[in-house]
């Protein structure tokens, strides 16, 4: 069964460690992450970005795909499933989806609009008992294709989002989607403890989880941070573990080509990175 985000944060938030969100593009990324998160006793999230939504056929064959694995595999951790980076028309496809959360990604409108739109989908949320997640400054690198620097948030423009009635509020402290590049600064753990203060006990999520070291995952996770994204680092795992099993000329040997066997190291190299990230952000035994 799917769950709202809402209780698996809040416990997160008060135990001080973070559920992960991992994104997923197709059925093998899917069962991976399931079937680590049940191994590992963790809540976990599943993000769907758009353009992940729609490779897949569609929010609905995502919907019917997750809950027909939930059950076949007997999988019985929570198991929420996110909208992530969420236009306002992709929101509403996604409520009628059955998704069990949504990211409404306001962070480009002027606060005022992203403030109405806000308000709108909190009350939809609220009736369907889904939870929902505002972002207040822009994050940097690029998503589907929209390419931002990585501003650090407004305190109080966190606090006016936060005290609509959110679940869990995405605010921008110097991360950035994608690889970090060498010259980066940091997270700013300035602008963190400022926002935490402000908007008290709700849950705050860190996007771009990749390739942030440990020691600043951990202080993160200790000045409030509850959710934290993990995208690239699975690709670039997939990645290289089905590289190296053609490089290794595995697919030519016997039956190697069958997609069954090509796809299996990079679905053993997903389950490594997220058993490894549960273990980082705390989770593993919280189910
Ligand atoms: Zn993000």
């Amino acid at each position: 069964m799917l769950v709202s985000a809402k209780e698996m944060l809040q416990k997160a938030k008060a135990g001080r460690y973070a559920v992960g969100q991992f994104n997923i593009n197709n059925l093998e990324w899917t069962k991976a992450i399931l079937l680590t998160a049940q191994e590992m006793n963790s809540p976990v999230i599943l993000g769907v970005s758009e353009g992940a939504g729609k490779y897949m056929c569609g929010f609905k064959t995502v919907t019917e795909m997750v809950k027909c694995m939930i059950d076949e595999l007997k999988i019985t951790v929570p198991v929420a499933l996110h909208l992530d980076h969420g236009t306002y028309e992709g929101c509403y496809r996604c409520i009628e989806a059955g998704f069990s959360s949504i990211m409404f990604d306001g962070s480009h409108y002027p606060i005022e609009e992203n403030v109405e739109k806000t308000k709108e989908l909190v009350k939809v949320c609220a009736e369907k008992g889904m939870s929902l997640e505002a972002e207040v400054g822009a994050i940097g690198g690029e998503e589907d294709g929209v390419v931002g620097m990585g501003e650090c948030a407004d305190p109080e423009e966190c606090k006016q989002i936060a005290d609509l009635g959110v679940t869990m509020l995405a605010a921008g402290i110097g991360n950035i989607h994608g690889k970090y590049p060498a010259n980066w600064q940091g997270l700013s753990f300035e602008t963190l403890a400022a926002v935490s203060e402000k908007v008290g006990a709700m849950p705050l999520v860190l996007h771009g989880g990749t390739g942030i070291p440990a020691d600043q995952i951990k202080k993160a996770i200790s000045l409030g941070v509850s959710k934290i994204n993990v995208n690239t680092e699975c690709q670039l795992s997939f990645a290289a573990a089905v590289r190296k099993y053609i490089e290794e000329g595995k697919d030519l040997q016997g039956k190697g080509f069958d997609p069954r066997k090509l796809l299996a190291p990079g679905v053993e190299a997903i389950k490594a990175t997220v058993r490894e990230k549960m273990e980082l952000f705390g989770s593993v035994g919280k189910a």
